[in-house]
């Protein structure tokens, strides 16, 4: 299990200094979060102000 972004992702970055495991990176056009990397915490999702992180 990992989070993923999805495309309501505005880019503000907020997410990325809050993930414990340093899994949020900014992509192409979003930011990115890395499943081999992502622990599962939600802490990502509780920061977005779009609600774009979700667990798959
Ligand atoms: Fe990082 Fe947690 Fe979000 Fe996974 S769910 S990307 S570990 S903040
Ligand atoms: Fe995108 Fe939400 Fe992260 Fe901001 S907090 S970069 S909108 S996923």
């Amino acid at each position: 299990m990992a989070y993923k972004i999805n495309d309501e992702c505005i880019s503000c970055g907020a997410c990325e200094s809050e993930c414990p495991t340093n899994a949020i990176s900014a992509g192409d056009g979003k930011y990115q979060i890395d499943a081999d990397v992502c622990i599962d915490c939600g802490a990502c999702a509780g920061v977005c102000p779009v609600d774009a992180p979700q667990p798959e």
